[in-house]
């Protein structure tokens, strides 16, 4: 059985603040990057994962990701494989490494890209897509591959069973439903705060021809402004003749109710990325109300759990909900956002968790409480993984995707050996290559070029110089 032998890590930099790509109210100048970790054993068995970052930084996350694998090397991947829920609990238990978190910060971001690179190795192992192996498991697989620790005041494992088994049943059926449909998805690029109003009304229009129903704007920098540039969207989402052939939806169907849809069942959501403090937040998102959006995301700072549900009562009466997610750090902090009827969406995302078996934790969670999971993306490498963990909670969890959408940018899939792709409904596609793992293997031509800070890309932005 193999044994994994050692890590390759790569700090991976993508220039993207030269294009206004991925700006918002409080990160301005992007540089959309990957700390890459390529996991290798004694076979040709090798397990691929990634953390994302936006540029500086992203070389002590790739420091702290050595010191999280040099936990793995000599293990046998078998044993690994067979409670990962044990494994999560083993890759976070080195008493040394906990003190510089616990569970936050760099070594949490690092640690969530080496236990995907363990799912990734798992699913190619098996010859399965990361989603396909884990719906495939057992209730009580699902239940040993979570990470359990503080949150049976939220759920127990025997609450988290009983439910599961309930989903089985279904599971074939939803499945085959999915391959499909493709899974719901919403767009973010067309509203990126740095981009004019010509280029925020082109992208909308392209978007609504591609079949996108859900559209996100950044907010937060000004509000006269985010009135206009969200009139503008509004323009185009409403018109039914910017609608492509079929397109169009009842705003008062069920999976469209209280997300303040149009009258084309167009629905539009706001994203403040942090910048406000709480009363801040309530006068400003209140003033946007005429632009209908379904949620503020991320209206203040990601750990104030109390302020955010402080947000929420009060923008309740004006029919705007609450959303967060992309910064919480651990599923304690979900755990509290749900006690504390704090948001109405949770966006997980796929490696500020520490990996798949956190989000697990997450999903059974949120589907206990009935909050509709729609998982963070974009950046780079992130729509690629969330797709396989929409997948999951809807097959095997939650049993539902009416509700949910899935971000969607489109930036970087070309680098990867497996892309994610939308079909022509605006639709996630399922993964369905054997190989492919998690789909987070990245090509070795752009990972030579793309490298910081002597790839060939940064080097010729330099004349030629490396550092
Ligand atoms: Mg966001």
């Amino acid at each position: 059985m193999p044994k994994i032998t050692g890590y390759e890590t790569h700090d991976v930099r993508f220039p993207t603040s030269l294009s206004g790509d991925g700006t918002d109210a409080m990160n301005t100048d992007c540089d959309y990057s990957s700390a890459y970790v390529e996991l290798k054993t004694d076979s040709d068995l090798v397990g691929y994962g990634m953390t994302f970052t936006i540029g500086r930084g992203n070389d002590i996350v790739c420091m702290a990701i050595g010191a999280v694998c040099n936990r793995l090397v000599g293990k046998d991947t078998e044993d690994l494989f067979a409670n990962m829920g044990k494994t999560w609990d083993y890759m976070m238990s080195d008493p040394q490494l906990r003190w510089i978190g616990p569970e936050k910060g760099v070594i949490h971001i690092a640690t969530g890209a080496v236990n995907n690179a363990v799912w990734d190795m798992y699913a190619r192992a098996r010859g399965k897509p990361l989603w396909k192996l884990v719906v495939d498991f057992t209730p009580e697989e699902l239940v040993a591959s979570a990470a359990w620790r503080y949150i049976s005041d939220a759920i127990t494992k025997e609450e988290a069973l009983a439910m599961l088994k309930e989903r089985e049943a279904g599971k074939k059926e939803r499945e085959s439903t999915v391959r499909e449909l493709g899974y719901p998805a919403y767009v973010t690029s067309a509203g990126w705060l740095g981009y004019d109003d010509e280029k925020i009304a082109r992208l909308t229009k392209e978007a609504v021809a591609a079949g996108f129903n859900h559209f996100k704007m950044k907010v937060g920098a000004d509000q006269a402004s985010d009135v206009r540039r969200g009139k503008i969207i509004r323009s185009i989402i409403d018109d039914p003749q910017y609608l492509p052939p079929g397109g169009g939806r009842d705003p008062n169907s069920l999976e469209l109710q209280g997300k303040n849809a149009g009258p084309t069942g167009a629905v539009f959501m706001i994203d403040a990325n942090q910048v406000w403090d709480v009363p801040q937040a309530i006068e400003y998102v209140k003033g946007l109300a005429e632009i209908k959006p379904w949620f503020i995301e991320e209206p203040t700072a990601p750990d104030d759990i109390l302020g955010h549900a402080a947000i929420r009562k009060a923008l309740k009466p004006h029919g705007i909900g609450v959303a967060t997610g992309e910064h919480a750090h651990n599923r304690m902090v979900f755990k509290q956002l749900l006690q504390a009827e704090a948001i109405d969406v949770v966006q997980i995302d796929s490696c500020r968790l520490a990996g798949v078996s956190e989000v697990i934790s997450v999903l059974l969670m949120a589907a206990k409480f009935g909050v509709p999971v729609c998982p963070h993306a974009g950046g780079v490498g992130l729509c690629e993984y969330v797709i396989h963990l929409s997948l999951i909670d809807y097959i095997a969890v939650s049993g539902n995707m009416d509700r949910n959408v899935l971000e969607f940018v489109d930036h970087l899939h070309e680098h990867f050996v497996t892309p994610c792709s939308i079909n022509k409904k605006g639709r996630y596609n399922v993964p369905n290559i054997p190989t492919e793992g998690y789909s987070i293997e990245m090509k070795k031509d752009s990972i030579a070029e793309y490298e910081w800070p002597n790839g060939s890309y940064w080097v010729g932005a330099r004349g030629g110089k490396k550092l």
